[in-house]
């Protein structure tokens, strides 16, 4: 097949929508793993991995008197490596063009113009590639910090300038955001980061009052709660976040705020870990966000293309084979010599998968250990992306007959 042909194939397979019916997600549901199980479960064990956001949100407190440096006095990484337990819920499952190409008509691209395969987004987000990275543009409503650590799925950078062009149509003329890092241009590694790997993750600032500087802490008096809720809303209810890293301390001030302005309670106990009892919030507190917001997106296209060309990317050189970890939480008197001795590694593999700087390690912090012997393991099978966790419509709030108060006092509770 020649190339033009290949790409009007790829054409309308977009155009013909790249996101399945919710039947057909619930139909063939038992075959898909979702994205959140990858590689990182605790071993042995069929359960996934507890939180690290409950057992941080318990010390949540002690976060407050922690400086605004990311990175923690013992030299390790920033705690943004968060899995996400997984969720055995309906979503929808993601379609990638590549599904319809077979595996010569994939090698052929990838030989000769291995960027009509599109971005893809392989593995974990704490050991994952990026292939065909988009790099975030420039624009008048964002500075890069670092443009050359500014490349994601083409779903990430569309997803971030809607959320953002959603704040600006609320608030026109609204300040400059500053955007971190969201991957290196071929993902892997990105120091001090456990994530940001593989173009689904993005640092950016809070919208705070004055004129500000990039990591500088939010705090009651300079945070702006208008137009940060406003993007942070239009995060959950207009793309496909994954995850949103925000220090509780902040949360509260964003939580009480849209209290204030009339948002559904409910609806912001499912999505704030912040004084909630729910299961699984998609703001959640980890240590070293008080200073920007971490968003995770899910990149559907993006995955799904990867689990379909992993082994021919990892065949023909153009990746390496994919890191597995098992996260461990580290326990009091453990050592990092002890840990490499239970889990069959060395020190240095497991200093080189946390980036830390000394053999020192901290009680109850989880690492990252390397899995030894794995070979190149596959991503995960498949994609599926929960539905949105929308507030339920203000306009139905609003026409609600009257004599719903008046019937007496309702039942249940
Ligand atoms: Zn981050």
């Amino acid at each position: 097949m020649g190339r033009s042909t290949l790409l009007s194939v790829l054409c309308a397979l977009v155009l013909a929508g790249c996101a399945g019916s919710a039947p057909e997600a619930a139909r063939s549901k038992d075959r898909l793993l979702r994205v959140a199980a990858s590689v990182s479960t605790e071993p042995g064990a069929g359960a996934p991995a507890p939180g690290a956001a409950a057992e941080d949100a318990a010390h949540e407190h002690e976060h407050e008197h922690e400086h605004e440096d990311e990175v923690d006095e013992d030299g390790a990484e920033v705690d943004d490596g968060l899995d996400l337990p997984v969720d055995p819920g309906a979503g929808t499952r993601a379609h990638s063009p590549l599904a319809a190409m077979t595996e010569a008509q994939i090698e052929e691209l990838l030989a000769k113009d291995p960027a009509a395969l599109g971005p893809m987004s392989v593995g974990a987000t704490n050991a994952g590639a990026l292939f065909n990275g988009v790099r975030m543009p420039e624009s008048d409503r964002w500075e890069l910090v670092d443009p050359g650590h500014a490349w994601g799925t083409r779903e990430t950078v569309d997803a971030l300038d809607r959320a953002i062009a959603e704040v600006h149509r609320q608030f026109p003329g609204s300040p400059k955001l500053y955007i971190g890092h969201i991957s290196a241009r071929d993902g892997g590694r990105l120091s001090p980061h456990k994530s940001h790997q593989a173009g689904r993750d993005v640092d950016i600032s809070y919208f705070l009052d004055a004129r500000h500087r990039w990591y500088q802490r939010a705090t009651a008096a300079n945070l702006d709660r208008e137009r940060t809720w406003a993007f942070v809303r239009a995060l959950i209810t207009e793309t496909d976040v994954e995850l949103i890293l925000i220090d509780s301390s902040v949360q509260r001030l964003l939580k009480e705020h849209a209290l204030k302005i009339g948002e559904d309670k409910d609806w912001l106990d499912e999505v704030f870990q912040y004084g909630s009892r729910k299961a699984r919030p998609l703001i959640r507190h980890a240590r070293g966000h008080a200073n920007h917001i971490h968003i995770r997106f899910y990149s559907p296209v993006a995955q799904e293309s990867a689990v379909r060309a992993y082994p021919l990317l990892v065949k023909r050189g153009a990746i390496k084979p994919t890191a597995q970890y098992v996260r461990h939480t580290a326990k009091k008197g453990q050592t990092l010599g002890s840990l490499a001795r239970q889990y069959g590694t060395t020190v240095e593999a497991i200093k080189r998968a946390n980036g830390l700087r000394s053999t020192a390690i901290q009680a109850k912090r989880v690492y990252n250990i390397p899995r030894p012997s794995s070979g190149p393991a596959a991503p995960p099978k498949h994609v599926v992306v929960p539905p949105r966790r929308l507030p339920p419509p203000r306009a139905a709030e609003a026409s609600r007959p009257v004599r719903h108060e008046e019937a007496g006092p309702a039942l249940g509770g």
